[in-house]
């Protein structure tokens, strides 16, 4: 008899988007001529930049041809790319990291999931509250999490770090002694940062309890304030203490591509039971080449592209038009009297609701009355019951009018 995973059995089904999906088409259906704008989903809207598209075709066309064909490709990625993510990603920022401490995926997502298999069931594991759902879900699949707990909406297991406004969104430190903790900066889905003397605590805190960071910054590319760092290694000592995640996806429009990487310094350790430290780095590579195949060519020489001056060019002109829907919404926001977070240095804007009004209290009024779609911030842990998430993906003219809306609502 085949037995299964049964922690699988402990996670809670994710309602969020289905249960967004399904109102939005009961909504449609009763009320055809009512125009509804999409303002929740966390993907991009703008096509690719053309730069990277041709890489792509070139990069076809390579394989085409007998002399240029490419088979396997290395597990951690080409050369091609990782110089590239070195030089312009880190060295330019004054981050002296190594290539082989440069690990080439197809995401983030895939990253921050499977990152757990190193690491022992036996660690305890800190999570901001609200966050990115991928942290809790594949800590309860590998048996971390613990029992769930329909009261509190937390798991038994876990240390949950509120980020709300009454601690201005910087989590603070736990009184619990973590092994593994999630940073998620400009986080997903509050729109907040650290500065660089906020996450210098977090860096001293995690080298006084021998935990590591992992340090999720997918959304570096919407930074727009210099104290804010992009890079958790431009923090002192950080290279002895965090695993640092990103993405092509928000930065180039990568979602439906599929590429991201992992920085994991060869000085970052790991401890047996016995106390003996051991790379995590040799055992990421070694999981690597084990459990996976390497990014397709066609795919690094497109994330390639994103670094020329012309790619650099393309996409910071898609990043610039998000920029400017996310300060439209938080403006429009601010001038119909609502007190919003997040949306300077990020894509996302984190609604307040007045009055103890509930998340999806709020995603039906705001649906009914006025046909916008957000999202409940309560989907994103219990620390984001009472607020809403609003994205600035959407086009420009769906953007400015879903804040006249807004602002003309009674
Ligand atoms: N990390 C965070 C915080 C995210 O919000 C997302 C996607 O929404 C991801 C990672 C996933 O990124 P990728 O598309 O590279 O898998």
């Amino acid at each position: 008899m085949i037995n299964i995973n049964e922690n699988f059995l402990d996670l809670q089904d994710s309602y969020l988007f289905s249960t967004i999906a399904k109102k939005v088409a009961k909504f449609q259906e009763e009320n055809p001529n009512k125009k509804v704008i999409k303002l929740g989903i966390g993907d991009v809207t703008l096509p690719l930049a053309k730069n990277c598209v041709e890489a792509m075709k070139l990069a076809a066309e390579d394989l085409s041809r007998k002399e240029t064909f490419m088979g396997y490709g290395p597990e951690q990625g080409y050369d091609f790319l990782r110089s590239k993510i070195l030089e312009y990603d880190y060295k330019s920022r004054g981050i002296d990291i190594d290539i082989d401490e440069i690990f080439v995926s197809d995401g983030a997502k895939c990253d921050t999931g499977n990152i757990v298999d190193i690491f022992s069931k036996d660690n305890r594991v800190a999570i901001t509250d609200p966050v990115y759902p991928v942290y809790i879900d594949t800590n309860t699949m590998s048996g971390r999490a613990g029992k769930y707990n329909e009261l509190t909406g937390k798991y038994e297991n876990i240390i949950y770090i509120p980020c709300t406004a009454e601690n201005n969104f910087e989590p603070e430190l736990p009184t619990e002694k973590p092994d593994i903790i999630y940073l998620c900066f400009p986080n997903n889905p509050t729109g907040t940062v650290l500065d660089r003397s906020q996450l210098k605590k977090w860096v001293d805190y995690a080298k006084e309890c021998k935990a590591i960071i992992l340090y999720d910054s997918a959304y570096e590319a919407f930074i727009t304030e210099d104290n804010i760092p992009h890079s958790i290694y431009e923090i002192e000592g950080a290279k002895d203490v965090a695993i640092e995640f990103r993405s092509f996806s928000k930065t180039a429009g990568f979602t439906g591509v599929r590429c991201g990487y992992v920085v994991i310094p060869k000085r970052l350790n790991g401890y047996t039971k016995n106390g003996e430290s051991i790379s995590l780095n040799k055992l990421w590579n070694r999981r690597t080449c084990t459990k996976f195949n390497g990014v397709s060519y066609i795919t690094q020489k497109g994330a390639e592209a994103v670094y020329s001056e012309e790619g650099q060019k393309q996409i910071n002109k898609n990043i610039d038009y998000y920029k400017e829907n996310a300060r439209i919404i938080k403006k429009g926001l601010e001038e119909a009297g609502y007190t919003i977070f997040g949306a300077v240095n990020a894509p996302y804007i984190w609604l307040k609701l007045p009055d103890n009004v509930k998340s999806w209290d709020f995603f039906d009024k705001l649906l009914n009355e006025v046909q916008i779609v957000g999202t409940p911030g309560v989907g994103f842990g219990p620390g984001g019951e009472g607020y809403f998430r609003l994205t600035a993906f959407g086009n420009r003219e769906d953007t400015i009018e879903a804040m006249n809306r807004i602002k003309n609502w009674q």
